[in-house]
Parts: structure tokens; C-alpha cells; sequence
């Protein structure tokens, strides 16, 4: 398929909402934004949401938009923010060329990730064939495909499409294809695992 694919509609709406307000954590933010870099189709919904990002602002007293003085060290802390940003980009431009130069780290066979230097975002790489556990989130976790394919329970999921999973959601991600899958996510509360596998990564130091 090669539609926009969601898991919850309702929750990509919203989810877009708050993109355009500047209302996303950053590692959201990021995942969004390249989203929005590999399927640009999907800027229809944006747009709607930039128009409500402006009736929202408009609705809020002018003392709230009144500029307040930069606390010192805030140009700096700034600049910091888009190093790390830029950076994350370029990873992320390697992770859908395939990957070839950055290390991953093992979590479970066949299952490696690259943590990006803003807080909640990292690369996957499921290897060709493999899937993942069957899991559960303790909070959104949002994942968009960059390289390869992917496919659960929901549907398939190609380069550009992004999957916005709660935590009422268990789901078994494996590759479909015969590349590796690698994506990009934005976890909130982590994930939720068999006991077994709990344990394994605690016993790897992961937990
Ligand atoms: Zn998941």
C-alpha cells in the first residue's frame, strides 16, 4: 500500500495539530518533520493545522505574545539545539540510504539501535527477515519507515509512512522484503515487553 498509513487516524490529526502550534516534544517534532520531507502528500493535513495553529494564536491575550527578555545563556543552549538537530538529520539522511556507516547497537537478535542526540528519537535496523517482539508502549510511540519495509497486525509500511501506536496497542512489527527495515521513532514510556525479554535486557544492561 502506498497511502499514508496510521494506525489512528484521530491520533494523526492531532498529532499534526501540534506540529504546526510548535507543540511537539522534539523527538516527535523530528519524526514529523522528515515525515512530511518523504511524503510530501501528507502536507494537505498540515496546512488545515497551520490555518487552527493561527486561529489559536489569535485567540490568545496579547500579553501572552509579548516578547519576553532572552535569559542569558539562551543563544547559546539555541545554538546547542541545532547542532544537535542538524546532526540527527544527517543520520537519519544515512539511515534511508541504508544505513552503511553508523553503528548499532544489539537489543535483541536481528535488532539493532542507534540512539539520535535529541532525548526520546532513535534509529531501528531490523535485519532482513527478521521481526521484532511482540510488544506494547507505555506511552505514543510514533515510528516512521526510512529504508525497506516493514509490516503488523495493521498493515504494511513503506519509506514515508509513519505508524502512531499508544499504549492500547500491541503490535508484532516484522520486515517484509529483502532488505534490512531501519526507522525512525520517538518513544514516550518505552516499550512494554514479555517478561522474558524484560529480563534478557536487564541482564544486557538495557533496561
Ligand atoms: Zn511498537
Amino acid at each position: 500500500m502506498s497511502e499514508l498509513l496510521v494506525t489512528a487516524a484521530n491520533d494523526y490529526t492531532a498529532m499534526m495539530v501540534d506540529y504546526a502550534a510548535g507543540g511537539l516534544a522534539p523527538a516527535a517534532a523530528l519524526v514529523v518533520e522528515t515525515h512530511l520531507a518523504l511524503r510530501p502528500d501528507g502536507a494537505g493535513d498540515v496546512l488545515a493545522a497551520d490555518a487552527l495553529g493561527g486561529l489559536l494564536l489569535e485567540a490568545l491575550p496579547p500579553a501572552a505574545m509579548a516578547a519576553a527578555p532572552l535569559p542569558s545563556g539562551f543563544a547559546q543552549a539555541e545554538r546547542a539545539v541545532d547542532r544537535a538537530l542538524s546532526d540527527a538529520r544527517a543520520r537519519i539522511r544515512m539511515a534511508a540510504e541504508g544505513g552503511a556507516g553508523l553503528a548499532w547497537t544489539p537489543r535483541f537478535p536481528g535488532w539493532g539501535e542507534h540512539v539520535l542526540p535529541v532525548a526520546g528519537a532513535a534509529l531501528v535496523r531490523i535485519g532482513a527477515g527478521k521481526a521484532m517482539l511482540r510488544h506494547g508502549h507505555g506511552g505514543q510511540e510514533l515510528t516512521l519507515v526510512l529504508y525497506g519495509a516493514f509490516e503488523d497486525e495493521f498493515g504494511r509500511y513503506e519509506p514515508g509512512d509513519i505508524v502512531v501506536a499508544d499504549s492500547q496497542i500491541e503490535h508484532r512489527p516484522r520486515v517484509s522484503g529483502r532488505s534490512a527495515c531501519i526507522c525512525l521513532t520517538a518513544v514516550e514510556g518505552g516499550y512494554r515487553l514479555p517478561w522474558w525479554a524484560a529480563l534478557a535486557q536487564k541482564m544486557m544492561g538495557r533496561a
